[in-house]
């Protein structure tokens, strides 16, 4: 066995903690004195030769948490410690894959790959060596002098594998490496990788994975993080003892993979408690982040969902598989009509309700009456401007009269998808309309 092998292979040695986090909690202020809560008492342990998955919805932390870990933000309070070793800055022995690649289109493939031994003061020579050591290794042999405006996706991203492992970290961070390139050459680069790490090939200990794709993280990780959102926490932790190459098709594969989905769907008991307050108080929660889901979407889902192959309840990896889309594409589609009361998840299915199968059954016009009942019962903005509408003698109202209400609770970007989600979901249900050249809601032709 060669040293590397050994290095990857921690069997008959006891594996050291390279990262070490406790109690971490991360928050951002706000405009109106108030705080957002991205983080809160996050604990984990990543050890050598072990690859880590951070599974969570978009939003839910996983970059920040990478910051942090790293060194490249304080936390706000709790505990960020590598290799036994309080973190206060950005700490030496970590690289990071981007998934928008992040190169300087200026520079030459090597050049690209150089960069990151520069700053540790690395000799030129030596440099270039170690360059053109990563840049073979991961199979860009013969591009060193291209730019990256003459690479494919796939190719950009090899860079960006290599430009990290060219410093020889101890841990490598990926942040969704793969969710900018398309589903074939994504599979090749995480086959590549992930036989390169099997063959002990690789110059590093660690890789700690961001994803919110539950496939990958069952194809690659020894070990899955499932992060939660609204504030971020690791809900629950899975070991993946299936041996590699692992095959997606695998009986034990789909059952984890279904596993995750059940976990991923079931509620917090905040979110209970959050859902009786909602359903005994018609009228809260104004404060509800709105995924911009286009009702298209929707009754897109429904209609799937009522037809014979499903009878109205799907399991949600299946589904997936079927439609062709990531958790992270499918969930919040499902969730919106959970929140609109047209369908239900749990323990990783999507089903219809009552009033989700009489929608997919009636004609358009009956679809929007109910449409326009539910959005104004169980969406309190879209109740709320609606109330505004009817209460001005002009029968308008300005955007900004709520995006100002809604920045108070959310960030100015959530604000704004939040209201576009309204407008979208108003428009359709004709509760009310929305002029984009004068930035006004009215009750005119609402359709
Ligand atoms: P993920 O990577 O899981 O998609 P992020 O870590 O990027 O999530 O973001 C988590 C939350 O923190 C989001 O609501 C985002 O708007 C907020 N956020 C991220 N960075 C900042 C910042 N610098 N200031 C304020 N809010 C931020
Ligand atoms: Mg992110």
């Amino acid at each position: 066995m060669s040293l590397l092998e050994l290095q990857n292979n921690h069997s008959s040695l006891a594996p050291a903690p390279l990262v070490d986090l406790a109690g971490v909690r991360m928050v951002y202020p706000k405009g109106d004195n108030t705080e957002l809560v991205v983080l809160d008492n996050v604990s984990l342990t990543i050890r050598e030769g072990e690859i880590v998955g951070l599974l969570g919805r978009s939003g839910s932390g996983k970059s920040t948490l990478l910051r942090v870990l790293s060194g490249l933000v304080p936390a706000t309070s709790g505990s960020v410690r590598w290799r036994d070793a309080p973190v206060s800055g950005p700490c030496e022995g970590m690289s990071m894959v981007f998934q928008s690649f992040a190169l300087f289109p200026w520079l030459t493939v090597l050049e690209n790959v150089e960069i990151g031994l520069e700053a540790l003061g690395v000799p030129a020579a030596e440099r270039r060596r170690r360059a053109i050591e990563a840049i073979d290794l991961i199979g860009l042999d013969g591009f060193e002098s291209a730019y990256p405006k003459e690479l494919s996706g796939g190719m950009r991203q090899r860079v960006g594998f290599a430009r990290a492992l060219v410093v020889h970290p101890r841990l490598m961070l990926m942040d969704e490496p793969f969710s900018a390139l398309d589903v074939l050459t994504a599979e090749t680069l995480r086959t590549d990788l992930i036989d390169l790490w099997i063959e002990g090939r690789l110059p590093i200990k660690s890789i700690l994975m961001v994803t919110h794709n539950i496939e990958e993280a069952v194809l690659m990780c020894d070990r899955i993080l499932i992060f939660s959102s609204n504030p971020g926490r690791v809900a629950a932790e899975i070991k993946i003892e299936l041996p590699h190459p692992r095959d997606r098709d695998d009986l034990a594969f789909r059952q984890l993979v279904d596993d995750i989905y059940a976990r991923m769907t079931q509620r917090t008991p905040a979110e209970k408690a959050e859902k009786r307050a909602v359903d005994g108080l018609p009228g809260t929660g104004i404060n509800m982040v709105l995924p911009h889901i286009s009702t298209n979407l929707m009754s897109g889902l429904m209609e799937e969902l009522a037809t014979p192959a499903y009878g109205g309840k799907a399991d949600l990896p299946e589904l997936a598989a079927t439609l062709q889309m990531e958790v992270d594409e499918l969930f919040p589609i499902a969730e919106t009509l959970q929140l609109l009361r047209f369908a239900e998840m749990a323990e990783g299915d999507v089903q219809l309700t009552d009033a989700g199968r009489q929608f997919v059954d009636s004609d358009i016009d009956t679809r929007k009456q109910q449409f326009a009942e539910h959005l104004a019962t169980y969406v309190p903005l879209a109740a709320m401007i609606r109330r505004v509408l009817d209460e001005r003698p002009s029968h308008r109202a300005p955007f900004t009269r709520f995006s100002e209400e809604l920045e108070d609770h959310m960030s100015v970007a959530d604000a704004e998808a939040t209201l576009r989600a309204a407008i979208s979901w108003g428009r359709y249900a004709e509760l009310f309309g929305y002029d984009e050249q004068a930035g006004e809601f009215n009750l005119e032709n609402p359709a």
